[in-house]
């Protein structure tokens, strides 16, 4: 039996081929334990129990304000079980336990509950009052697809996992869900939740396995009604072909590298621990990430070394510590990557003016071969590769900019459109420039506050559509127009008089 089981139809099951796989801690490489390895039919039966909990289980027939009732509980178990959830969130996937407690389990519950609301508030049918064919009447309803998959990456499993489950259960649909391979424990922990909650069997499936068939068969199966995936804009694309097949609608977060515009009117201490933030949270690994700065520049030089002087001050270490502000990277070859980034910035860019490298003197027992030091690089060229392409690791691009509109066209000169940000004194101005940015979440004199209210979602190849907010409710259901009309004299069917009169 493996130690991290698959959820299917409302049970904890092994894999029917038996495989498994380790999980590790990314910083030291101790393995937590062996995760069951899902195969294409172990993905087949999973579709089969949603199917079978949508087509003939209460759930889709429960009311919006029963449906809530039960998110809510989800998230309130959730939270009673927080220090567990954060503890295995910060081991798998090596972000840190300051982010896996105060970001990752807080917002996973409290998307359940955002959903919560919204199948408790938002009508399931609405009439269209003032028909233009009298006295017919006229109804919009507002259904379940059915069977939603959704696939997620590694960087924040808990939180992806209850974007891509909460709307879609709270909707009335049912669901199966893919962690990524690195980070599948805390989505496969939620199973406990929907058990303890008496979630009827098959309304939330998890299941673990590889993207390459596991994924695929989520994105293409013919039961499926929907898809949603988080992750890079290569398999993205991979997914809206595997999608086609049945012409499944798809929600997509992508990839990003996105531009956070310092103005010449900032408050610079400031505007320099939102830009670090911006950047190095998560170390990186984070899709909305800040990776580009643009510093207006007449204040270049000073904002550059301030940058230069509080990376430095950043906690590097095991990611258990609640003092630690980077832990390791989700793994060695995402190490890797980050490496080949940094040597292709030394040829385009020249030496960065902080780190650069992976970090000495760690503590015993920490692979120093998964940490690296928050890189900067200055006077970057909006065009060379490092900042046109998503690294997903610490390394920042700074770039200087004369003037609003300059800055603005280096921002939108992207084929991404994530997120970004404006550091500035001036509300006025900043927002006047966060309207001509092309991308999907702006903070101003801020960074990273995603909260499930407000719809999240991407620009460009960073995505297609919106998750969170009332439009990521509604993504996840669908408007049958119903006109009734009354029947009666032959007066009431204008059709008749007025298209049809020989019939
Ligand atoms: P990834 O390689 O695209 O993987 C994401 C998920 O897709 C994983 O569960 C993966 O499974 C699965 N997958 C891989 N190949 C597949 C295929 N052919 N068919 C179906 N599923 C497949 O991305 P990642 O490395 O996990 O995450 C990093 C990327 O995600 C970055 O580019 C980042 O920008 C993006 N991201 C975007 C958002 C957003 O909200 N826009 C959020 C987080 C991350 P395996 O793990 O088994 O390979
Ligand atoms: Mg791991």
């Amino acid at each position: 039996m493996a130690d991290y089981q698959l959820f299917i139809g409302g049970a904890y099951v092994d894999a029917l081929a038996g495989e498994t796989f380790e999980t590790n801690d990314p910083a030291t490489g101790q393995k937590i334990g062996d995760v069951a390895k899902a195969g294409r039919e172990d993905a087949q039966r999973a579709i089969e129990a949603a199917r079978k909990a949508f087509d003939e289980g209460p759930w889709p027939k429960l009311s919006g304000k029963e449906r809530g009732a039960k998110l809510n509980q989800i998230a309130d178990l959730l939270d009673a079980k927080a220090e567990k959830f954060a503890e295995a969130e910060a081991r798998d996937g090596g972000g840190t336990i300051k982010k896996a407690t105060f970001a990752d389990v807080p917002g996973a519950s409290s998307a359940f509950r955002w959903f919560a609301r919204m199948a408790e508030e938002q009508p399931d049918e609405v009439e269209v009052p003032g028909s233009p064919f009298p006295p017919s009447q006229n109804w919009v309803r507002y259904e379940p697809f059915g069977v939603t998959t959704g696939i997620i990456p590694w960087n924040f499993p808990l939180i992806m996992a209850s974007w891509k489950l909460a709307p879609a259960l709270a909707a009335g649909n049912c669901s199966v869900i893919k962690p990524a391979s690195l980070t599948s424990i805390t989505a496969l922990m939620l199973g406990e939740v929907f058990q303890e909650a008496d979630l009827p069997p098959g309304v939330a499936n998890v299941i673990a396995g590889p993207g390459g068939t596991v994924g695929e068969e989520l994105a293409s199966n013919p039961l499926v009604d929907k898809t949603a995936f988080t992750g890079s804009t290569e398999v993205g694309r991979r997914i809206m072909q595997l999608a086609s097949g049945t012409v499944k609608p798809v929600t997509l977060e992508l990839g990003g590298k996105s531009a956070n515009i310092v103005l010449d009117d900032a408050d610079l201490d400031i505007a320099a621990a939102c830009v670090l933030f911006g950047t190095f949270f998560h170390n990186g690994q984070v899709c909305e990430s800040g990776t580009r700065a643009l510093v207006h520049q007449s204040v270049y030089d000073e904002f550059v070394s301030l940058l230069v002087d509080r990376a430095g001050k950043m906690v590097i270490g095991n990611q258990m510590d609640f003092a630690t502000d980077l832990g390791p990277l989700v793994s060695r070859s995402q190490v890797e990557t980050v490496e080949r980034y940094v040597a292709l910035g030394r040829d385009e860019v020249g030496e960065p003016i902080c780190g650069g490298n992976r970090p000495e003197g760690l503590a015993d027992g920490l692979d120093p071969n998964a940490f690296y030091n928050p890189t900067i690089f200055s006077g970057v060229d909006n065009k060379a590769k490092i900042a046109q392409e998503e690294i997903f690791g610490p390394v920042l691009c700074v770039i200087p900019f004369a003037d609003d509109d300059e800055a603005v066209a280096i921002a939108n000169d992207s084929i991404y459109g994530l997120g970004g940000g404006v550091q500035s004194g001036n509300l006025d101005r900043a927002r006047a420039i966060a309207a001509r940015m092309r991308t999907g979440t702006v903070w101003i004199n801020d960074y990273h506050l995603i909260s499930p209210e407000r719809p999240f979602g991407g620009y460009k190849q960073s995505g297609i559509g919106r998750e969170l907010g009332v439009a990521g409710f509604n993504a996840y259901r669908q408007a049958k127009h119903v006109h009734a009309n009354p029947g009666g004299s032959r007066d009431n069917y204008m059709h008749l008089a007025a298209l049809s009169s020989n019939i």
